[in-house]
C-alpha cells in the first residue's frame, strides 16, 4: 500500500486543517455540499470522484480479457481530526444507494466507519475505493442477527428501499425493520451509542394531510402490499422510543422523503431509475396510472447533510428530510426525458414515448414534505434543485451505461 497516497491521521498532530495533499480541487463555495458547522462540507467535485466512471488506477484489462489488479493503490484524501473528535461510526445498510454516500462523506469528515450490510439491494462496488483504508470496515451481515462492536454513533439503514425490492419478501423486509432495529436498539443500548433510524415518508402512507408535518399520524394499510415496509417502519419508530422512553438511549429519527442521486441501483424498480433507463434505452416511459399523484424528490447530498446534522444535534423528536419542489409523475416523466435527451452525456435515441400503464395498488396520491422542522432544530433546507440533482443523475446512469458498467 502506497502511504504517500492517503490522509493517514498524525495521532500527535491536533490540526484539523483539510489536507491539501493529493486531489481536493481549489473551494468553489457555490459546489461546496454540506454544513461546515458539523464538519460536513465537502467539495461536490471531491464526491464526484468516487462515483464519476473513470479509468481505475488499479486495475488493468489484459488483451485476452482477464484483469490484473494492482496491489497498490491510494485512497481519496480525507480530512484530519484529531482522536479526541473522531468517532466510531457504525452505518448499517452502508453498501447501498443513501448509505454509501453517507460513508463518504463520515470518511471525509476523518471519521473510523464500520459497514454492516447483507448486499441484498446494496452492492460493495459502492464503496469499494474505502476498501483496505484503515478507517474503513466492510463487514458482511445480516441485522436480523445480533451483532457486536463497540461503536460511539449508529446509523440505521438496513432495509430494502424500493417497492418490487421490499415487496419481493415481504416477510424478510419486517423481520429486518423489526429484529434489525432490536438489535441495533440492543447494540446502542449497551454501548451507549447514539442511534439514528432512518424512517420513510411511508409512515404517513396515502397521507389525507398535505403537505406532510411530522405531527401527522398517517394513513396506512395495514394489510396491503406496502404494509410490510410502511408498517415495519412505523414499528422501527415504536422500538426506537420504546428504548428511548425505557432505557435512556440517545435516538434520532429521519424521515426520508423521495431521493435521487448517483447510485441509485438501475434495477430497484423506483420512477428515476425506471424512467432515466427506459430513455436513455429508447424504449416508453411506463407510467403507472394517470400520472397525477405526486412526489417531492431530494438530491442525496442533501440528505446526507441532513442526517448528519441530526445525529449531531440535540434534537430527538422525528424531522422530516426531503425537498418541498412536489412534482406530478406525468410532468416528472416529461422532464427526465427531456434531460436524458439534452444531457451533454451522447443519447443513441432522440424520441422517448410514455406508454400508460395500471395504477399501483395503495399508491399514495401526494407527497410533499413540511421541513420547518428541519429548518428550525438543525438549520437544515435542500441546497440543490430538483433539476440539478436530477440531470447529475441522468448524466451518472449514462455514464454507467456507456461504460457496461450497468
Ligand atoms: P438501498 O436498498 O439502496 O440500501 C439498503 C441497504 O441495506 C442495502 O445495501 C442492502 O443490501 C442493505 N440491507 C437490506 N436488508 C438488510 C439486512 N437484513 N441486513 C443487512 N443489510 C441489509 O436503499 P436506500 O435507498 O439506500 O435506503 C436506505 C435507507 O433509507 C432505508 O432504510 C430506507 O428505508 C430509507 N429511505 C430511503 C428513501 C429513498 O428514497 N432512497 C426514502 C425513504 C427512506
Ligand atoms: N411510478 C411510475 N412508473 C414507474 C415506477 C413508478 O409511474 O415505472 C410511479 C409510482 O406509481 C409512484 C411514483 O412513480 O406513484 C413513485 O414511485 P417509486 O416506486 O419511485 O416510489 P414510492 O411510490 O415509494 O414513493
Amino acid at each position: 500500500m502506497d502511504h504517500s497516497k492517503y490522509n493517514d491521521n498524525n495521532d500527535n498532530n491536533n490540526n484539523e486543517q483539510p489536507n491539501t495533499f493529493a486531489s481536493i480541487p481549489e473551494r468553489d463555495y457555490v459546489n461546496t455540499v454540506g454544513h461546515a458547522s458539523v464538519g460536513s462540507d465537502v467539495d461536490l467535485a471531491w464526491l464526484r470522484q468516487l462515483y464519476l466512471p473513470k479509468v481505475s488506477p488499479e486495475k488493468t484489462i489484459l488483451e485476452d480479457g482477464t484483469v490484473q489488479y494492482h496491489m497498490q493503490r491510494s485512497y481519496p484524501a480525507i480530512r484530519q481530526l484529531s482522536p479526541a473528535k473522531r468517532e466510531r461510526i457504525l452505518v448499517t445498510g452502508g453498501a447501498g444507494f443513501v448509505g454509501s454516500h453517507l460513508v463518504d462523506r463520515l470518511m471525509w469528515m476523518g471519521h473510523e466507519v464500520i459497514v454492516l450490510d447483507n448486499f441484498f439491494t446494496g452492492s460493495k462496488r459502492n464503496v469499494q475505493h474505502w476498501i483496505g483504508h484503515p478507517h474503513f470496515e466492510l463487514v458482511s451481515h445480516d441485522v436480523v442477527d445480533p451483532f457486536m462492536i463497540e461503536v460511539s454513533q449508529i446509523y440505521h439503514l438496513a432495509c430494502p428501499a424500493s417497492p418490487p425490492h421490499y415487496q419481493y419478501n415481504p416477510t424478510k423486509t419486517v423481520k429486518t425493520s423489526v429484529m434489525g432495529t432490536i438489535n441495533m436498539l440492543g447494540l446502542a443500548k449497551r454501548t451507549k451509542a447514539r442511534f439514528l433510524l432512518t424512517s420513510t415518508s411511508e409512515i404517513y402512507g396515502d397521507p389525507e394531510e398535505h403537505p406532510q408535518k411530522e405531527t401527522y399520524w398517517g394513513h396506512v394499510n395495514p394489510i396491503g402490499p406496502r404494509a410490510c415496509y410502511d408498517e415495519g417502519k412505523r414499528i422501527a419508530e415504536t422500538l426506537t422510543y420504546s428504548y428511548m422512553r425505557q432505557n435512556d438511549v440517545d435516538v434520532r429519527v429521519a424521515r426520508i422523503f423521495n431521493t435521487l442521486g448517483p447510485r441509485m441501483s438501475p434495477a430497484d424498480g423506483r420512477v428515476v431509475s425506471n424512467f432515466i433507463m427506459q430513455a436513455i434505452k429508447g424504449e416508453p416511459l411506463t407510467l403507472y396510472g394517470d400520472g397525477d399523484q405526486t412526489r417531492s424528490f431530494q438530491y442525496v447530498h442533501d440528505l446526507v447533510d441532513g442526517l448528519i446534522l441530526l445525529m449531531n444535534k440535540n434534537f430527538m423528536e422525528p424531522v422530516n428530510l426531503g425537498n418541498t419542489e412536489e412534482y406530478t409523475i406525468k410532468d416528472f416523466a416529461y422532464m427526465i426525458r427531456d434531460q436524458v435527451l439534452t444531457s451533454p452525456v451522447p443519447t443513441p435515441v432522440n424520441e422517448v414515448e410514455i406508454k400508460i400503464l395500471p395504477a399501483a395498488m395503495d399508491d399514495p396520491k401526494k407527497r410533499k414534505p413540511d421541513i420547518s422542522r428541519a429548518k428550525k432544530y438543525l438549520g437544515w433546507e435542500p441546497r440543490f434543485a430538483v433539476k440539478q440533482g436530477l440531470q447529475e443523475t441522468v448524466d451518472w446512469f449514462k455514464l454507467q451505461v456507456a461504460e457496461g458498467a450497468i
